[in-house]
């Protein structure tokens, strides 16, 4: 094979060049925003205000979503005079390159990981805090980080043993219950307390359009068993994994409007606007999670926007022109 000629290969170079640096544009600068978007979140329904004496739960998958996705609805509610109660599901502790950095080890092994759930369910605590919720209305689970999708089906009764941490029951400090196998039903009596507990007027959950397994899998188990409960009315939908690199732009741009997610955007969402007190407590509240902002804080920090989003609803209306 004939190598490029002088002018070919700058052309190709030149070419190469142009198409990194419009990817660049597209993940870092406001353009999908400029494009579209902006416009569309604008013209949104505002979400009802939180009132006093309601009751809301959120449902949060990891340490972290409860914050990205709802740190100004949680202060909203608090502000109204809402309670409001947190229940993790896991601790954190599937991500081994986080555990590498932060502990500084090139090989994790079980314990590294385990710690690594310990610290993220301590700051998860210290996020709920810096956004109003008292520690006694905080739940961890300490279910297995990446394995929600196995409880729910393979390992529904048949203990789950994580790869990662090598536990097959609740280990995290704090835990609801410590020592409880890994399984599906363990883990769907778990959120049955903590509803028993709450009696929540509102709970808040991932929706089924969330990429990751863990957060479309606890959508599924929130619609069982509040459909059981006959109160799947009382749900409410948020995202964090919509789709194509979203949030775009990346880092912190809080005078941007937080725009419909790629994957969900059928919904018919509501718009909660935050004032900058509610946008400065949630980036503070973002921060709280030092293993997480190491590893992706540009990400992180993009959710701190000028509006968060909730859906009444799991799935478009019928007959609404894609499904996702
Ligand atoms: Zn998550």
């Amino acid at each position: 094979m004939r190598l490029l000629q002088g002018p070919k290969r700058t052309w190709l170079a030149g070419l190469t060049a142009l198409a990194l640096l419009a990817l660049w544009a597209w993940i870092n600068l406001p353009v999908s925003e400029v494009l579209r978007g902006s416009t569309r979140v604008a013209a949104l329904p505002a979400l009802p205000a939180f009132t006093a004496g309601q009751r809301v739960l959120l449902l949060s998958p990891h340490p972290d979503d409860e914050t990205l996705c709802c740190a100004g609805l949680i202060q909203q509610a608090t502000q109204a005079g809402t309670a409001v109660y947190i229940a993790w599901m896991t601790a954190g502790d599937g991500f081994e390159f986080d555990a590498a950095l932060t502990q500084k080890v090139l090989l994790p092994r079980a314990q590294n990981m385990r710690r690594l759930g310990n610290t993220r369910a301590a700051e998860a605590r210290a996020a709920a805090t810096v956004l109003g919720v008292p520690a006694a209305h905080t739940f961890m689970l300490g279910y297995p980080d990446g394995g929600l999708f196995r409880l729910f089906t393979t390992n529904y009764d048949q203990p789950y043993t994580a790869p990662h941490t090598r536990a097959n029951r609740v280990y995290a400090q704090g835990a609801l219950s410590p020592g409880r196998p890994f399984t599906g039903r363990n883990l769907e009596a778990d959120i049955s307390r903590v509803l028993d507990d709450v009696r929540p007027d509102l709970v808040l959950a991932p929706a089924p359009q969330d990429f990751h397994p863990d957060h479309h899998t606890l959508s599924y188990i929130a619609l069982r068993l509040m459909s059981q409960r006959a109160q799947q009315g009382r749900l409410r939908y948020w995202v964090v994994h919509g789709g194509l690199e979203w949030p775009l732009p990346k880092a912190l741009h809080e005078s941007l409007p937080l725009t419909l997610p790629p994957l969900a955007r059928q919904l018919p969402w509501l718009r909660a606007d935050l004032t900058p007190e509610q946008e400065r407590v949630k980036l503070q509240a973002v921060n709280t999670y030092r293993t997480q902002t190491e590893v992706m804080g540009r990400f992180m920090r993009a959710f701190v926007r000028r509006n968060e989003l909730l859906s009444p609803d799991p799935l478009p209306p019928t007959g609404s022109p894609r499904q996702p």
